[in-house]
């Protein structure tokens, strides 16, 4: 689908600025609404997530198109978490007068972030403001969602990739220490998890959230959701090197996904097909709803989410 051309204006100068670096990934931009379609026999599901310059990061943590990027990983990470396919991304962006230059690079990152996981950017729109802020919509659709309610006593409890990374990059960005560059990449450049919920929903998983405020208190979620009571053990979880077993814990925008599914997973052909690491961390149990942390045998206290930073702007 083609662009339909915009009018004259600085407004309008800076959107076929933002257009050109969105290239390929762009479609159909420049009516008054976006299209997109979903299959027959699908439903649509629709999300929404706002990044905050001084709020959810730092100018001097990420370059302009990492800010991008992650802005929209993050938003269809959820999307991952439903097991939907996405169909169409709009964004709204807040760019102050200082962020002028660094439009193109954050388009780039958005459309970088669309792009490996198939989704067109449909629309959008731009505003003058005090502070950056990106808002990412997207919308995807599925046969079968997964959702934070389907856990069943008897699974196991599984999660992808290795956990802590941001963490750790975080804490040495405020200690003013020298970044891990493995921990940087995990917080810089998240992967939004699309076709590994396929794979896992095939497999027989069938509750699934998001690691995005850490995954101890993401699990809270499925407990409640689902009712039941998820014992994990802590030292087992799988982690990048130099991250501790709580900040693998109670970390967050990891962005992995956290799944329950057979305790018989074929952990190994999932590595196989996707290069990343699937690990089985606990159990789901009957009993009250909540999570149980373990560690050498013993039940262990573990924080609900990792401080991220104090929110007070600089
Ligand atoms: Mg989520």
């Amino acid at each position: 689908m083609s662009h339909i051309p915009l009018g004259p204006g600085g407004e309008f100068d800076a959107v076929r600025a933002i257009i050109a670096q969105l290239g390929a990934s762009a479609h159909g931009v420049g009516d008054d609404a976006g299209a997109f379609t979903v299959p027959p026999g699908e439903v649509g599901f629709v999300s929404t997530d706002v990044a905050v310059e001084d709020v959810h990061f730092r100018r001097a943590w990420f370059t302009a198109e990492e800010i991008g990027y992650r802005s929209a990983a993050a938003a269809l990470s959820d999307l991952a978490a439903m097991a939907a396919t996405p169909r169409a991304v709009v964004i709204a962006l807040t760019l102050p007068e200082r962020w002028r230059a660094d439009a193109p690079a954050i388009a780039a990152g958005i459309a970088g972030a669309a792009q490996s996981v198939g989704a067109p950017v449909v629309g959008g729109d731009l505003s003058d403001g005090p502070t950056l802020a990106i808002a990412i919509t997207v919308i995807g659709s599925t046969r079968a969602p997964l959702t934070r309610g389907g856990a069943k006593v008897g699974q196991g409890i599984w999660v992808t990739g290795r956990l802590g990374g941001p963490a750790v990059a975080l804490a040495a960005h405020q200690g003013g220490s020298a970044v891990p560059p493995r921990a940087q990449k995990r917080f810089a450049r998240p992967t939004p998890r699309i076709r590994e919920a396929f794979w896992l929903a095939a497999h027989g998983a069938t509750a699934c959230i998001d690691i995005s405020d850490g995954l101890s208190g993401d699990l809270g979620h499925i407990a409640a959701a689902s009712s039941v009571r998820l014992v994990v053990q802590r030292d087992g979880l799988p982690r990048v090197e130099g991250a501790s077993a709580e900040q693998a814990a109670s970390g967050g925008e990891e962005y992995e996904l956290a799944v329950t599914a057979p305790q018989s997973l074929d952990a190994a052909a999932f590595t196989r097909e996707f290069n990343v690491p699937l690990t089985c961390i606990g159990e789901v149990r009957a009993g009250e709803a909540g999570v149980e942390w373990h560690s050498a045998g013993a039940s262990v206290a573990v924080p609900q989410a990792f401080d991220h930073f104090d929110h007070a702007p600089q």
